[in-house]
């Protein structure tokens, strides 16, 4: 059955704790990272390296039962902190995406959202070469969190080959996807990131991928620092953002209903 294989994308971002509900969306406690991937484990899920998902997409071999992507934008020292040890344990590969300007910098980019205007620092040279080895894949999120799609063409085609070029010569090996900063995307943005050779592109519109999904328009499911462990399995057994027990019951209305004679079926 592996052409209706479904294989879900996460999408944490920091690692840390929460100073107000804004930041609670993007970032996730220690001790809440640690029940995740428990409760993760305890499911059967278990994490594929980056590469063996893109070459499943490209046509590559099926993936093991329980599959998933585990991936965390920006690159945060709370990453390399507090879940590192964790995946580390487990001995569970994960992918970063950083951005190649901003190396040993903060997030500066939120300041604008956030409310209290705090930033928090993202990983430097030497820890980003110390990770490489442990289980983590470093990739790109573009040179400084530009929404691409507000950009002309050549401060687009900048932000894309500039990383990539940047991040490989940091990495000392080739930099093959890209994770798109506020998710945002057009068609123009999607034609720049393939001609800078990217071969995959994350999104993140929520749902599952299967091996037809569009390679430059990969989902994935936005973890938030409030999703308790059963939100989490939820959001990855209905490929959904709301972890919630009412979308559950909803998930379950609508197939029983499309089973009725006269429901809505397929
Ligand atoms: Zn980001």
């Amino acid at each position: 059955m592996s052409q209706s294989q479904r294989v879900p994308v996460l999408m944490y971002h920091r690692v840390g704790e929460a100073q107000n509900a804004w930041e609670a969306r993007y970032a996730i406690s220690a001790d809440g990272f640690a029940a995740h991937m428990r409760a993760l484990a305890a499911a059967g899920y278990r994490p594929v390296e980056i590469d063996a998902f893109v070459a499943w997409l490209e046509g590559g071999a099926a993936l093991p039962e329980g599959a998933f992507l585990l991936t965390f934008d920006d690159g945060f020292q709370g990453v390399r902190e507090h879940a590192l040890p964790v995946l580390e344990a487990l001995r569970w590969p994960f992918t970063v995406f950083l951005l190649s300007d901003l190396i040993g910098g903060e997030d500066v980019w939120t300041r604008k959202s956030n409310p209290s205007g705090q930033t928090y620092p993202l990983l430097n040279a030497e820890e980003i070469r110390d990770m490489q080895g442990r289980g983590c894949s470093f990739q790109s999120h573009t040179r400084s969190h530009a929404s691409l799609p507000t950009l002309d063409d050549a401060a687009l085609a900048d932000q894309l080959a500039g990383s990539r070029q940047a991040l490989a010569e940091l990495l000392g090996h080739a930099v093959d996807y890209i994770a798109y900063p506020f998710g945002h995307l057009d068609e123009r943005v999607v034609a720049a990131t393939r001609a800078a050779g990217y071969r995959a592109a994350f999104a993140t519109q929520p749902g599952f991928n299967r091996r037809d999904v569009d390679r430059y328009r990969i989902r994935r499911l936005d973890v938030f620092g409030t999703d308790t462990p059963a939100m989490l399995l939820r959001k990855m057994r209905f490929g959904s953002n709301d972890g919630s027990l009412a979308q559950a019951i909803r998930y379950f209305l609508e197939r029983l209903r499309s089973r009725l004679p006269g429901g809505g079926g397929a």
